[in-house]
């Protein structure tokens, strides 16, 4: 099946990127591990093209509503949006960003003066004020790891009057909660890597596109430069992504059965999720139709935070989220990260088990601290 118009992002997920239906064909896209094509073809070389990217660069393509590029990961990707204003170029970006992606900033400040000026997502009218006379944004929503939701909708429509390029990191959201090209975002980035690919076996990144010339330009400057994604990993995550929806909607049922209990916990001195009515990003997250699976807890210090992270069992120590296994971690024992966030933030990345059998293992940290 190749047009998915009118069809429901569920069905999108499972039907795009298939090859054609025609006798004897593979129901799925096989992996395809070619340097070289025989002449006089679209791919000729393996830097240019390759079956299994196309296969999930179409697929995510449908899934956001535009045109997918594949990365080798969601860093790499982001350097490929850079690529796209001047050396000099003034960013806005999220005072809570990935802290890769504003490492990233700094980093070509120091080396070309781009200049960054770092927002509080949440703030819509301090972001709105520094789009003035900015190059690019980007947005996250929720942040990494504070959670903070945006107003995207108005956000978009005024980087648009202000003619500032838009990116919408959608990594947390995923494109089951949140389509921002539709909203009139320029693009979309997914550290694949995380929910899309969603075993932790696969580090991958992607651009989504609203134009096909960009995406042209992009996919152009990827030949050149060499960024290219890995086949394996595509068809890892293009496997991945046919159950995106089942996966995010099952650990976020997971994160709104246990983020009310742990901020009654008194151990946790606070707690941030957006499917909470009292967290400041409810009425947007509520907006938008979904909640995520990501909770932030806070405890009274990186001590008790630590304690409570080597008490779990089930729950691992980990740095990704996105899998179905459930991790968590402090998100300040990596020195890059934002000294805004509190030193006890404990970033909890649900996943898809059992829910009782996850609250039993943190009641069982809690309660040992
Ligand atoms: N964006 C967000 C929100 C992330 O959390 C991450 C990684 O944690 C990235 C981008 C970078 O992705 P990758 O690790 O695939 O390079």
């Amino acid at each position: 099946m190749n047009g998915t118009q009118g069809l429901h992002p569920q069905t999108i997920a499972v039907v795009a990127g298939r090859p054609e239906q025609v006798p004897d064909a593979p129901m799925n896209t096989p992996l395809t591990l070619a340097s070289t094509y025989v002449a006089g073809g679209d791919l000729e070389y393996g830097r240019y093209g390759n079956p299994t990217w196309q296969a999930f660069e179409t697929a995510l393509g449908a899934l956001e509503g535009g045109h997918g590029l594949a990365y080798p990961s969601g860093l790499a990707a982001f350097g490929a949006v850079l690529e796209l204003v001047r050396p000099d170029a003034i960013v806005v970006a999220p005072r809570h960003a990935y802290l890769g992606s504003l490492g990233r900033l700094v980093q070509e400040g120091t080396r070309h003066d781009l200049m960054t000026r770092l927002v509080d997502v949440a703030d819509t009218e301090a972001v709105i004020a520094a789009l003035d006379g900015a190059d690019l944004a980007l947005l996250e929503s929720p942040t990494n790891p504070a959670l903070e939701v945006a107003d995207l909708p108005t956000l978009c429509a005024a980087a648009r009057e202000r003619g500032v390029l838009l990116v919408v990191d959608n990594t947390f959201a995923t494109p089951v909660a949140q389509r921002p090209l539709g909203l009139g975002a320029d693009l979309v980035l997914h550290s694949v890597t995380k929910f899309i690919a969603g075993h932790s076996d696969v580090v991958l990144g992607a651009l989504v596109c609203a134009d096909h010339g960009m995406w042209q330009r992009l996919e152009q400057r990827r030949r050149i430069t060499g960024v290219i994604p890995g086949p394996m990993e595509c068809w890892l995550a293009l496997r991945g992504l046919r159950t995106l929806h089942l996966r995010v909607e099952r650990a976020t049922a997971n994160a709104t059965v246990l983020a009310p209990r742990l901020a009654v916990h008194p151990a946790c001195r606070r707690v941030r999720y957006p499917g909470l009515p009292t967290d400041p990003g409810h009425a947007r997250a509520a907006a938008m139709g979904s909640f995520g699976a990501v909770i932030s807890v806070e405890f009274a210090d990186a001590a008790t935070a630590d304690a409570f992270c080597t008490a779990t069992r089930l729950w691992v120590t980990a740095t990704s989220l996105g899998g179905v296994e459930s991790m968590l971690e402090r998100r300040r024992r990596w020195p890059g990260e934002s000294p805004t966030i509190a030193e006890g933030l404990v970033r909890m990345a649900v996943g898809i088990e059992a829910v009782e059998d996850l609250w039993a293992d943190l009641a069982a940290a809690l309660d040992s601290l």
